[in-house]
């Protein structure tokens, strides 16, 4: 994501300006509570009594229980406690900053989601259908839900009572499912869009000039939707997205059909490439759609697919050729393509702000309008970067941000070295001046999305580069991207990669530029042959 307001360093007598990320901090407010509590909801504690008279207390299945009732003659009471798999009641999956996101022992493989959606009432109605499968003993489904109002819900054909307390909607369950169990939710909701202004401190659905847009990092789908909305539990999605005729939606994944009724048209989009919650994309409005065939790098073939609003075709032009120019570089460094599509989305969104949605990158036209200067040059290279960085591979837990953000940064700077807008030593020294003193540690940014993450991220990295090489820099990277495809991983297995490639131990390199809460030296190590 880029959310940053972008200052100007000039250089020393030269002409070209070298655009410096200087990230928004301050209104910065999607951080959650430092003190997240883990929030695993124990099973109702059932109290039997052994022969003893003395009680104890069992984790213990409500279904399947027995409870002993205590009588006043111990001598009746040798019944032995009944063995029963505890049940894990989670509504959490334990990330520090977001306490509330995700449900630890929910494995979601599916979300098939329909939404009505009118733009000029800013209203969504909406059933999704959640497939997946339990990973502990469980008598409670918990999703995210931040908002909607829900109509019903059915678990595997059968009405629930639901609950809706604290961002959490809980469906308790008449039985005990067990790992590997399979279960299939249908809920049915509504909700509405706030009218503006279009883009505040939340993430979620916002209101454009003639449509909806949407921005969903880092807890925004759950405001518009029921969902297990954590990184680290990926799905393959279905959209039905019905909106008045005249007005296109869109989604990630593949167009697949178009189904036209007397006042409304259906856009159906298949996402069949897991992906995390927080990289879905929404588009309601006039778009065009661009095919631009199809690039073979590495060795795999990428559909070219872009969207734009219809005024702004020609703008789109533009970033064509430099699109396929920065997938060639960036599969040659990190490795394949990861995904089977890639696409520019031109919306009229809030300018400034870039969003690596899966496959489809969204930008606003007020940043990408028509001109290739080095805002463009940086917007471009970010984003697309992130589809290795962020999307293929997703963070474990949201303070693992730097992964995505400061490995964007790394990456638009050697776009600019690749394309001599500036030299990949001269943009790590300004990142390294640019640097904040608090927020630290990086593997811990008090700013989601502050420059910690960002320069302090691609700092790291660099200094790394300095200390393992540029081989063994590279090889970890396409390594990384490589063994962690379609999941998530968190800031100690990036260490173990970069260590098994390397073959030799970082801690004390990553205790000093990663994990220091005063941040990191002053200037980088020297490169390993020099030393
Ligand atoms: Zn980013």
């Amino acid at each position: 994501m880029q959310r940053d307001s972008f200052g100007t360093v000039r250089g020393s007598g030269r002409t070209l300006s070298v655009v410096v990320l200087t990230a928004i901090s301050a209104s910065c407010a999607a951080d959650g509570p430092e003190n997240a509590v883990v929030a695993t909801v124990p099973a109702p504690v059932e109290t039997t009594v052994p022969a003893s008279a003395t009680p104890t207390t069992s984790m213990a299945a409500p279904s399947t229980t027995t409870t002993t009732t205590a009588t006043t003659t111990a001598t009746t009471m040798a019944t032995t406690p009944t063995t029963v798999p505890a049940v894990e009641r989670s509504t959490s999956v334990g990330d520090r900053r977001y306490p509330t996101l995700g449900a630890t022992g929910l494995d979601i493989e599916h979300y098939d989601v329909e939404l009505e959606i009118d733009p000029a009432r800013r209203s969504i109605d909406g059933v999704v259908e959640i497939s997946g499968r339990t990973e502990a003993p469980t008598d409670l489904l918990a999703f995210d839900l931040d908002g909607p109002d829900v109509d019903s819900a059915e678990v595997d054909g059968a009405s629930i009572d639901v609950l809706v307390e604290d961002r959490e909607l809980l469906l308790p369950l008449d039985r005990v499912l067990a790992p590997g169990d399979e279960f299939t939710a249908v809920i049915e909701f509504g909700t509405s869009v706030d009218p503006g202004p279009s883009f505040g401190p939340d993430a979620g659905i916002f209101v454009s000039a003639d449509g909806l847009w949407s921005v969903n990092e880092p807890d925004g789908v759950s405001t518009w939707m029921p969902a297990n909305d954590h990184p680290t539990d990926k799905a393959t999605w279905s959209f039905r997205l019905t909106v008045p005729a005249g007005d296109e939606a869109v989604a990630n994944g593949a167009l697949v059909d178009i189904v036209a009724d007397d006042d409304t048209t259906t856009w159906v989009w298949e996402q069949d490439e897991p992906m995390a919650s927080y990289l879905t994309l929404l588009l309601v409005g006039d778009y065009d759609f661009v095919d631009d065939g199809e690039i073979t790098v590495a060795g795999d073939t990428v559909e070219l697919r872009h969207v734009v609003l219809s005024d702004d075709v020609d703008a789109l032009d533009r970033y064509l050729g430099v699109t396929r120019d920065q997938m060639r570089f960036f599969a040659e460094l990190f490795g394949p393509y990861p995904f089977d599509r890639y696409g520019l989305a031109l919306a009229d969104s809030q300018s400034g702000l870039a969003m690596e949605t899966q496959g489809l990158s969204l930008f606003s036209v007020d940043d990408l309008d028509g001109t290739l200067g080095p805002l463009q040059q940086l917007l471009l290279s970010h984003e697309l970067a992130h589809q290795w960085f962020g999307n293929a591979v997703s963070p474990s837990t949201w303070d693992d941000i730097w992964l995505n953000e400061g490995f964007a940064t790394y990456a638009q700077m050697l776009w600019f070295d690749e394309i001599g807008l500036s030299t990949l030593d001269r943009e790590a020294e300004l990142a390294l001046l640019s640097l904040p003193p608090d927020g630290w540690p990086l593997s811990q940014p008090t700013d989601l999305f502050g420059s910690v993450s960002y320069n302090g991220g691609a700092v790291a990295l660099h200094a790394l580069r300095q200390v393992i090489g540029d081989d063994a820099f590279f090889l970890t990277l396409r390594t990384w991207v490589a063994e962690h495809l379609d999941g998530s991983a968190s800031t100690d297995d990036f260490q173990r990669v970069a260590e098994q490639v390397w073959g030799g131990d970082l801690d004390d390199f990553f205790a000093v530029w990663v994990h220091d809460p005063d941040g990191p030296p002053d200037r980088y190590p020297l490169p390993a042959e020099d030393q």
